[in-house]
């Protein structure tokens, strides 16, 4: 008995595993019991709940399951967070939403890897990683692992910092070196890719509707989330002039909207909009906020290297690259008419903004001072 709760919550924990999907298949629930049944209401709001914690605190709670019964709800509930997540159909909220089921998931496994690695091992299967682990001299502990380092490119490709780069790593014969805990990164990033893949199903507009009451709850949140974020963007404890986003050259705004969605950016475009920001006068701790969504995010990282561009590490101050910089890096991506007049973003910020005020001066009932005509 006791194994057969162990082994329902092994799954239910991880609800992305193929096992799981099995598991509900063959328990005979019909998609229909699954939104209508009144039996399977926790689920569904257990389902809810999934998606209203990852949008609040990025992360998705694991309970502590005491019974089969509530594993059984917990499995159930991941389908039905999927389904609604598909029915409200937003690529911020799937990316979020997948990331914080996989970083749940990179937490729960790094709690549980401490005495064993049977999860890793089980892991590494379900996604078809050939792994070994290296028993160090003096460690109790299996503390490396080595992987093939074609999976390695697969699933370190959206892993920005240095030191996930191939050159940094140790190869031997074809092989990745990489600590226990990194390995599980990698894992992570595996999961991310598997739950996001097939968002958003295609669920019949009746099904969606049927579950109106979940998702306008979830869509109450995302607005909140949203408009939080966007509040919170660019506003200097400078005061500088920059309250006014509209006037970022079109590379800069890319960049910033890729980091506000959720996806990966390159670490060449995020030094550039580091320094750019920081060259308008906004705070440290404000760009480190631009950066809360990425999949990767991890705050002493990031605040080190935005702490390094300001050149608070006694390294100097940079300025933001010039356009000719931005396009060898493939990070300009406008080509307005302003654009074609200047040669550097924070040229283009500047031109834009004159026009911008010439434009509200002359706006109709305005007079040149600016003040409303009586
Ligand atoms: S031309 Fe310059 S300012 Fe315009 S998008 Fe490209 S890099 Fe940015």
């Amino acid at each position: 008995m006791e194994e057969v709760v162990k082994e329902e919550t092994r799954i239910c924990l991880y609800p992305f595993l193929s096992a799981a999907s099995k598991h509900v298949e063959e328990s005979g629930v019909t998609l229909e019991d699954l939104i209508s049944s009144a039996v399977f209401e926790r689920a569904r709001l257990r389902g809810k709940e999934r998606i209203i914690e990852a949008i609040k605190g990025g992360a998705v709670r694991k309970p502590a399951i005491i019974s089969n019964a509530q594993a059984e709800m917990e499995l159930l509930s991941y389908p039905c967070a999927r389904i609604l997540v598909s029915c409200i159909g937003d690529d911020y909220l799937i990316r979020r939403y997948a990331l914080s089921e996989a970083k749940s998931a990179h937490e729960k496994i790094l709690a549980s890897t401490g005495s064993s690695s049977d999860i890793i091992y089980a892991l590494s299967e379900e996604f078809g990683i050939r792994v070994d682990f290296l028993r160090l001299p003096h460690e109790r502990e299996q503390e490396q692992v080595q992987m093939p380092f074609v999976d390695y490119l697969r699933f370190a490709a959206n892993l920005r910092d240095k030191r996930w780069k191939l050159v940094n790593r140790g190869l031997e014969k074809g092989r990745v070196k990489l600590r226990k805990s990194e390995f599980v990164r990698i894992i992570q990033e595996a999961i991310y890719e598997r739950i996001k893949k097939d968002l958003p199903l295609d669920v019949p507009a009746d099904i969606c509707e049927a579950i109106s009451r979940y998702t306008v709850d979830i869509k109450k949140e995302l607005e909140e989330k949203r408009k939080k974020f966007g509040d919170a963007g660019f506003e200097s404890g400078s005061g500088f002039l920059v309250k006014d986003p509209s006037c970022f050259p079109p590379c800069i705004s890319y960049i910033l909207s890729n980091l506000k969605e959720g996806v990966n950016v390159p670490h060449t475009a995020r030094f550039a909009v580091t320094a750019f920001l920081l060259n308008m006068g906004l705070t440290e701790n404000e760009i480190i906020e631009t950066y809360k969504n990425s999949p990767d995010f991890d705050e002493d990282r990031t605040r080190y290297q935005v702490e390094h561009i300001a050149g608070d590490t006694g390294s100097v101050r940079y300025t933001a690259p010039s356009c000719a910089t931005m396009r060898t890096y493939g990070n300009c991506v406008g080509n307005d008419e302003i654009c074609e007049k200047v040669s550097h973003p924070l040229s283009y910020y500047k031109w834009k903004l004159k026009l911008e005020m010439k434009r509200k001066k002359e706006l109709p009932g305005k007079s040149k001072s600016g003040e409303k005509d009586q």
